[in-house]
């Protein structure tokens, strides 16, 4: 079976890209069966204004409820993720000793109810917040308390776009990482993923660097040091680090074979928006770069595993 860990279903156009064509459910399902995939995790979007553009915003059935009872339509083939934002929640007038420290959100009626709804992990997280701050904090040790792992987007540092933000050297993410032990943490984006390179600067931590990788980054000292930390090869940002410097790639695909998680993050339902993530693992399968069991895991059993479907 092939699971694509990363899949969306919904109008993600910027106003100057009105010209693309959005992912359906259906054109969701076409491209399943055209690569031969198995399932897909669906996450629902809309959940932080960063990433909420007019096109998105105005269209019909986009709030999470009604993309999570439309894809349960297709539960054959889509594994449904919950989504929020570590801002939601609000405890109303603080009282007088509350006010120094006021309470952080308890999310258990939201995580309830996406259970119920059969859901089995959160995200994408989108919000532009320091990976380390408190409510980011408080939402994922409570995710882990309901045994749903929880994929974030990582870009960095600073504000100004979407994704949960970080510093070289993802010094955050260590912080989140010993605050949520009990969490399955699962990154992904440029921020995160620039970081498999140890000459990383801050400005290449917003793009794709390129180059062989000479000196190892901050990401495989995480992934070695914290067993919670997984790492979903989806979009541009994965494909490019784990394919920038094949042979580099190949070493660190097998050495990371239990923490990785095949995706595609496909965007858009044109020709244009289609992935190579599969068929470069299906090549370095038939090539013999990687074994029958590595790619199983990554492109399978991990997801199963993370979402407790074994
Ligand atoms: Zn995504």
């Amino acid at each position: 079976m092939i699971i694509d860990f990363h899949t969306h279903a919904a109008d993600l156009r910027l106003p100057g890209e009105m010209n693309r064509e959005p992912v359906t459910l259906e054109k969701l399902i076409n491209r399943l069966d055209e690569e031969n995939i198995d399932k897909a995790v669906l996450m629902p979007v809309n959940v932080s204004p960063e990433i909420c553009q007019a096109p998105l915003f105005f269209s019909p059935g986009s709030d999470i409820l009604s993309q999570l009872e439309a894809a349960a339509g297709f539960s054959d083939r889509l594994i449904l993720f919950g989504n929020l934002d570590p801002r939601m929640g609000c405890y109303g007038n603080l009282t007088k000793n509350q006010i120094l420290k006021p309470p952080t959100t308890d999310f258990t009626p939201f995580l309830q109810r996406f259970k119920e709804l059969g859901c089995v992990g959160i995200g994408e997280i989108v919000a532009n917040l320091p990976v380390d701050d408190f409510r980011v904090i408080n939402l994922f040790q409570q995710c882990g308390e309901w045994d749903m792992p929880v994929l974030f987007h990582c870009t960095g540092p600073g504000e100004g776009v979407y994704g949960l933000y970080d510093e070289v050297g993802l010094p955050r993410l260590e912080k989140l990482l010993v605050n949520a032990p009990n969490t399955i943490v699962v990154g992904h984006a440029p921020g995160f993923w620039s970081e498999i390179s140890g000459d990383i600067t801050p400005e290449n931590k917003f793009i794709y660097p390129q180059g062989s990788i000479i000196n190892e980054g901050s990401l495989q000292r995480l992934l070695r040091e914290y067993p919670n930390l997984y790492a979903d090869i989806s979009a541009i940002s994965g494909f490019n680090a784990i394919s920038r410097d094949r042979e580099y790639g190949v070493r660190f695909l097998t050495e990371f074979q239990n923490r990785l998680l095949f995706g595609t993050d496909v965007c858009f339902a044109d020709e244009e928006g289609k992935m190579p993530h599969l068929s470069f693992l299906k090549n370095l399968l038939s090539t013999k770069q990687i074994s029958r069991s590595i790619f199983n895991k990554i492109t399978c059993d991990n997801a199963l595993t993370i979402m407790k479907l074994l």
